[in-house]
Order: C-alpha cells, then structure tokens, then sequence
C-alpha cells in the first residue's frame, strides 16, 4: 500500500487550521453532519434530474455511534458516497470543496441547503481525533474505499467492503489530557446536546441509539434498560413552516426550547423576506426583564444560522441596542462566512438584515400598543428604560425610532401616556410639553413648581427616573412642541392674573429678597418674587439647560 503525502503547504495548512481556526472543539460533528446532510442533499437533487432515481426522504438519514470501549466515535450517513479518486480529491485536498464545486456544476442558485464551500471543515475531526478513517461507497458503483489518516503526516487510501451507499466516517477519540477532556465526544449525553445545539434543524434525521430506563412489561415498577434508536433533531425549524400552521402555543414553545427565557414571550414577530437579501426570522418581545438585563453581564444578540446550522449564538450586530431585550434567531442563506463558520464577515448584507428587524420591532411594539395596551405597559415597564436609554446616546440617531414609544406617567391621566396622546391633549394655547422631575409620583404632585401648570389645567408628564430628563433633552421637541420643565423660569404661561402690589409692598418684597441672597450667598443665583405659587411659599426654578434634577444626578455621578 502506498502512502501519499500531503504537499509541504497543505501539510502546513492542516497543522495550523487543526490548532487555530475553530475556537471550539465539539464543533467537528457539526461539521461532519453538515457534510452528510450535504452528501443527502446530492441524491435529492441528482433525483430531481435524473429519472432513474427516485428520492424516498425516509430512507435517508445520518446516524452518530459513540462507542467507549474501542473510543471511538462514528458518523454515518445514506448519501451519496465518494469514489476513490473524489476520497482523493476531497479529502486529500485542503480547502477543495466538491460540495462547492457540486453547488457550481448543476447550477444550484436560490434555496439551495448545501452548507459545504471552504473545503475545510471534515479536518476538523483532527481535533479530537488522532485517527480517522472515512468508509465510503459512491451512489452508482460497486467499490467501496477506506481513507485513513493520522493527521498531518498523510493519509492512505485502499479497497473495503461496504454494503449500501454512503460514507462512515470513525474518529478514534483522543485521550483525555490535563488541560482538555474529550470523553464527551463518547457519551451519549453530551453528543446530544452537541447535536441539539448545532444541529437541530438538519434537514435528515439524525439518529442514535439511546438506553432508555423503561417499565418492564406486565409489571408494575420493575424498569429495565432498552435500547433504541431515537430521532435527535427536530429537522423542520420552526421558521421555515407556514406562519399560517403555527399556534401561539408553537412558538411559545420554541421560546422555551431554545431557553431564550424562562418568561412567556408578550408577543412574537416571524418574518420570511425573499428579496435582495433572504431571510427568516423569529423575534420575541420578553414579558420580564432578565436579572442582568441593567448590569454589564448582560449580551444582546440574536442566534444566527446559515442554511439552518447554527453559526452564532448570539450575534449582536443585529440588534441595535435600544431593542437588545429581543431575543430570538435569523437564518439566512445568503451571509459571507469566514472559513471557520464561527464568525462573520461583518458585510452588507448583515447590515441590511439589522436594519429590516429594527423596523420589525418597532412596527411589532406600536402594534402592541395599539392593539393591547395592557400587554404594551407591561413591556414598557420590563423596558421602557432602555428605551429612553437609547434615546439619549446615539444623539438622537434613533429619535424617529424611539419617540413614538416612550411614555411617562401623567398628572391628568394618572398612568403611562405617550407624547402623542399628550400633544393631541393639548389645549390651543398651550405652547410647551411639561414635565416635572422628582423621585417617584407622590414627591412630584407635591411640588410647588407644579401649581401653575397644574392651576392652566395643562398635563404634566412625571418624571421619575435618572434618564428621564436626559433623553427628553435630546429629543428637544415633539411635533415641534418643546419640552419645558415645571421649574424652569419661563413658563410660557402668563400668569397676570395676580393680583397687583403697591409700590411699598414691592419695596419691602426686594429689600427681604436681598438680604435672603445674602444669607444663602453662593447657594442661589438669585431670589425672585414668583407668580406661579399658589399654595406654597417658595420654590426653586432654574434659568439654564440643566434642571436641578439633572444637576442633581451629574453631582452623584462618578467622574
Ligand atoms: P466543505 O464541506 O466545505 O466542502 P469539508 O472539508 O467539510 O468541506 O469536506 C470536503 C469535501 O469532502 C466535501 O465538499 C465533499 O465533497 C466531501 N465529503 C465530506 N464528507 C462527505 C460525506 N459524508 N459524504 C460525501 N462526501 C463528503
Ligand atoms: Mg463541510
């Protein structure tokens, strides 16, 4: 038998993709399912030209055999095999891609579902192996072939007997070191839920025998160990079925599955596009704020999956940051990976994508509170203030996105309102949006800033949270309505209808007010009388951009 050696570069180049490319291991099965799902993808569209075969979807399926005694651990697959000189070829080959060049010879252009393109990911199974050995008889011919190699220095190809088409790939598992376990790959826990993870939604069966603990028949508690073999992925992902076949319950469902939260969603958005750019998405608005939703913990992003392998947990450029309590996935054909399939070119597409599902939200979120006002108040007080934090940075980039579905508590409605049912309120004279500032509802209804505003019978919008006044100032106006603080000096309301004092009452007044300066010197800039008090004495007002409630946060803030 003769031993082939791999070109000094490829030699290289296998060393170096087998120790850096993935940044995790477990990743290799989902590399080598992606191929036979692939290699069952083939026969599906060989069948749909070739009138000679026919495609029994049952009968195709990939199967995953962990065995501990002999560590070894094999993938096996009904498709459509290799031939010797494509084990050549392929598999001697780094970075040559006969799915690629498959996807390019028969024209497969929209809607395809064939993962592979780099040419690199069956090497993969060189990180937890030190030997592979790929079984494989190619659709249409009688040979069957054995590759074997043992990494870096070569591999073999010879002659073996194989009944039915398709390929059997065995790695023999690695043993355990101090710094890396391996056992995993041989239990069948652990390659379940590395299946579940990456793979769920492979369009083929993916089987394994599984012991299950089950009652011994004709008794009453006597169990016994069965084995059996078991489906393990879900195939059909959700997103790609019929919006039209879907309950509430299905998606709630899938919230859960995917441990996107342990809440029930408030609502969900499934979009399908198939335009310039394809993709579908399932996007969920959450009932409750995560416990480190507010703390730096917390990461935004959404999965991402290309042709239903999951490439990215959580890919935060796809939501923008005031929306980043969505969760949920995007699957898109169309998406430029890099080699290793982990992380992405950051592309137009990508940004386009964002873009839709920024607007999907926001469209989702005034539906909602169009549609179901209480639900809408209860997102709102989930996270309401990361809206207002978004509103605030960005200067005011995401004010057309973000104004609409703000609300602050009001005095005349004594609940959440938005800026636009306040503005429509507003009676004609009215010129300014007010608000006043405090720590909670009860301490603002007691200020005396309020009492002229309150007196015109105007609205106030309460403002009870640090943010609060920041964002409003960043959005400067609303429907060309100002906002005007309670306590600023300018009230834009005229207010002659107090009574007049004579000039010795004023007399007196000013001499009070100077000495009252005087005592509390550099405390205050000035001391007025007021003609906006009714039933309080004094208070304060500010004259500049900053309120003193916002001075008051600045001050506590840490330099
Ligand atoms: P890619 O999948 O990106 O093409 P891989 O390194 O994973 O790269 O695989 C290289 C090639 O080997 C594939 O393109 C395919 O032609 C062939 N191949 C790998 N695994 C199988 C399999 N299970 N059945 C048939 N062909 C396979
Ligand atoms: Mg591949």
């Amino acid at each position: 038998m003769e031993k082939k050696l791999f070109q000094a570069e490829s030699k290289r180049l296998l060393e170096m993709m087998i120790n850096s490319i993935y940044s995790q291991k477990e990743i290799f099965l989902r590399e080598l399912i992606s191929n036979s799902s692939d290699a069952i993808d083939k026969i599906y569209y060989r069948a749909l030209t070739d009138d000679s075969l026919s495609f029994d979807k049952d009968s195709y399926y990939i199967k995953v055999t962990p065995n501990k005694e002999n560590r070894t651990l094999t993938v096996s697959d009904t498709g459509i095999g290799m031939t010797e000189d494509e084990l050549e070829a392929n598999l001697g080959i780094i970075a040559k891609s006969g799915s690629l060049a498959f996807k390019t010879e028969n024209e497969l252009k929209d809607g395809h579902d064939i993962i592979g393109q780099f040419g690199v990911g069956f090497y993969s199974a060189f990180m937890v192996a030190d030997e592979v050995t790929v079984i494989s008889k190619s659709l249409g011919s009688d040979e069957a072939y054995k590759w074997h190699s043992t990494g870096a220095d070569g591999y073999t190809i010879e002659p073996t007997e194989k009944e039915t088409v398709g390929t059997e790939i065995t790695l023999k598992i690695k043993e355990n070191t101090e710094e890396e376990q391996y056992d995993e790959y041989l239990e069948e826990y652990g390659l379940k839920s590395i299946i579940k993870k990456y793979s769920d939604f492979i369009r083929y069966p993916i089987k394994m025998d599984v012991i299950e603990s089950k009652l011994k028949e004709g008794t009453e508690n006597e169990y016994e160990e069965v084995e059996e073999e078991q489906i393990i992925n879900s195939m059909v992902p959700i997103w790609r079925k019929n919006k039209g076949e879907l309950t509430d319950e299905d998606y709630e469902n899938f919230y859960s599955e995917k441990h996107y939260g342990y809440d029930k969603p408030l609502a969900h958005i499934h979009t399908s596009v198939d335009g310039a750019i394809r993709y579908n998405a399932i996007l969920y608005i959450p009932e409750k704020t995560p416990f480190d939703y507010y703390s730096k913990e917390y990461e935004k992003g959404l999965e991402l999956y290309s042709n239903g392998v999951l490439i990215m947990n959580k890919c935060a450029d796809l939501l923008p940051d005031h929306f980043s309590f969505v969760k949920g996935m995007v699957d898109s054909p169309d998406l430029s990976l890099n080699i290793s399939r982990e992380i992405l070119q950051h592309d137009r597409q990508l940004k386009r994508i964002a873009n839709n599902i920024n607007k999907k939200i926001k469209s989702e979120l005034q539906n909602l509170l169009k549609n179901d006002r209480d639900k809408y108040v209860t997102f709102y007080e989930s996270f309401g203030r990361q809206l207002k934090y978004g509103m605030y940075s960005d200067f005011g980039m995401n004010k057309e996105t973000l104004q609409d579905l703000v609300m602050f508590y009001s005095s005349k409605e004594k609940k959440l309102v938005t800026l636009d049912e306040y503005v429509a309120r507003m009676p004609e004279d009215q010129k300014y949006i007010y608000y006043a500032s405090g720590e909670s509802n009860e301490r603002i209804e007691k200020l005396p800033q309020t009492e002229l505003v309150a007196d015109k019978g105007y609205e106030i919008l309460y403002f009870t949270e640090d943010i609060d006044e920041f964002a409003i100032k960043m959005l400067m106006n609303y429907k060309e309505k100002e906002f005007k603080s309670v306590s600023s000096s300018d009230l834009g309301i005229d207010a002659s209808d107090n009574e007049e004092k004579s000039e010795t009452e004023e007399k007196a007044d000013k001499d009070l007010f100077t000495e009252m300066k005087n005592i509390l010197a550099d405390k205050v800039k000035d001391v007025r009388a007021s003609k906006r008090l009714r039933s309080h004495p004094v208070c304060f007002s500010t004259d500049g951009e900053v309120t003193i409630e916002m001075e008051k946060i600045l001050n506590s803030m840490p330099d």
